[in-house]
């Protein structure tokens, strides 16, 4: 993982940078930044310019032995630390070495890989991940011994706040007196959820919630779609990558199609239609179909805002438009804010876990009653 394969962030590479070329960057490092801006990739890319055989001033090499191995997750001084699901076999607790080649695969072919896309890989949507203390006696082990490549020894903790209490004593001493050539990276999404304890003893680093330009620029780089679908899916991404992954992935349908033919079955109220229209919504993964609510609340504010005459706020495509002005049609202020209350309680069931099937089908009577309201 090369510095340059990362979107955006320049003050925080900048920055970076400059300590490692004045021989200041401190050991231990919070690298802080909303879900999706890239937080690991970020360390992985720090561990490899530290270890990088013939890095530049501004990126590692991306071709040396260290390089490659670090950039497929198979690099000896190179440790991590992920939430895993809690548990033992055989006597004794699973650590992430247990789970590695799963988050490997996934991870090093993807450096946008989520949190949440884990948490769906090792079925623990109803079971919380976590770092415990088992991880920190391991990591300490690995720690102490002599490098095997000579260069930085790095321990990569991602979210650290799912580090326990107990397992955050622990910590502590490794990261109060941490063995020679030792460097720390943990990232987290809210550093208020970490004890004070840890906070106080690392420098952080924040990155750069994404712009739209970023997210367009993500889709062209590693999602391989075309321009213009990847401006439109810019534009309604909210800032998130996992929700432009989503629609992009959408098996190849506009997102904006599949909505347009659901209201339309709705708002006939055939129930088979309505079946037909929103199984393969609540048969994706759940980041698609919270991606589609997401889209269905945009929309439906759009329509509301061409009912208005405010079409020039909407910022709708042609296509966009065309449906709006015949929908907003049926709206009036009532109606509008009734689906919009309805479509956001979906989307908390939804993350919720609640059966995607009957939050769908139920969403869609609900919305068919009041469309059809005088
Ligand atoms: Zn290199």
């Amino acid at each position: 993982m090369q510095f340059q394969k990362i979107i955006n962030q320049k003050e925080a590479k900048s920055h970076l940078l400059h300590s490692v070329n004045a021989g200041k960057l401190p050991h231990a490092l919070l690298i802080c930044g909303s879900e999706g801006v890239g937080k690991l990739a970020f360390a992985v890319a720090i561990a490899q310019y530290m270890n990088c055989l013939n890095p530049t001033e501004t990126d590692s090499c991306g071709t040396c032995a260290n390089c490659q191995k670090i950039s497929q997750g198979i690099h000896p001084d190179v440790h991590y630390i992920l939430p895993i699901i809690s548990s033992t076999k055989n006597g004794r607790a699973l650590l992430t070495e247990d789970y590695f080649e799963e988050f490997r695969t996934h991870f090093f072919s993807h450096p946008y890989y989520g949190f949440e896309e884990w948490q769906q890989s090792l079925d623990g949507d109803n079971k919380q991940l976590m770092i415990s203390v088992h991880e920190m006696r391991e990591a300490k082990r690995k720690l102490s011994l002599k490098s095997f490549e000579g260069k930085s020894k790095v321990l990569i903790i991602w979210n650290i706040e799912k580090m326990r209490v107990e397992g955050a004593n622990a910590f502590l001493k490794l990261l109060e007196e941490p063995p020679e050539k030792t460097l720390i990276l943990m990232t987290c999404t809210d550093p208020n959820k970490i004890l004070t304890t840890i906070n106080s003893r690392c420098q952080r680093v924040y990155l750069n919630r994404l712009s739209p330009d970023d997210i367009e620029t993500y889709l062209l780089q590693y999602k391989n779609i075309d321009e213009g679908r990847a401006r439109e899916i810019a534009r309604i991404a909210d800032g998130n990558i996992q929700n432009a992954k989503a629609y992009s992935e959408a098996a190849g349908q506009s997102l904006h199609d599949a909505y347009v033919k659901w209201l339309r079955a709705v708002y006939r109220g055939s129930f088979n239609e309505i079946v037909h229209e929103i199984e393969p919504v609540f048969k994706s993964p759940k980041e698609f179909q919270k991606s589609f609510v997401r889209l269905a609340i945009k929309q439906i504010r759009d329509s509301f805002l061409f009912h208005l005459s405010l079409d020039k706020i909407a910022f709708a495509t042609e296509e966009e438009a065309a449906f709006h002005r015949n929908f907003a049609k049926l709206l009036n202020p009532s109606k509008s804010e009734r689906i919009l209350t309805e479509l956001e309680n979906a989307l908390r069931y939804i993350t919720g876990n609640a059966n995607a099937q009957l939050v769908f089908t139920a969403l869609s009577l609900k919305i068919y009653i009041v469309l059809r309201e005088n």
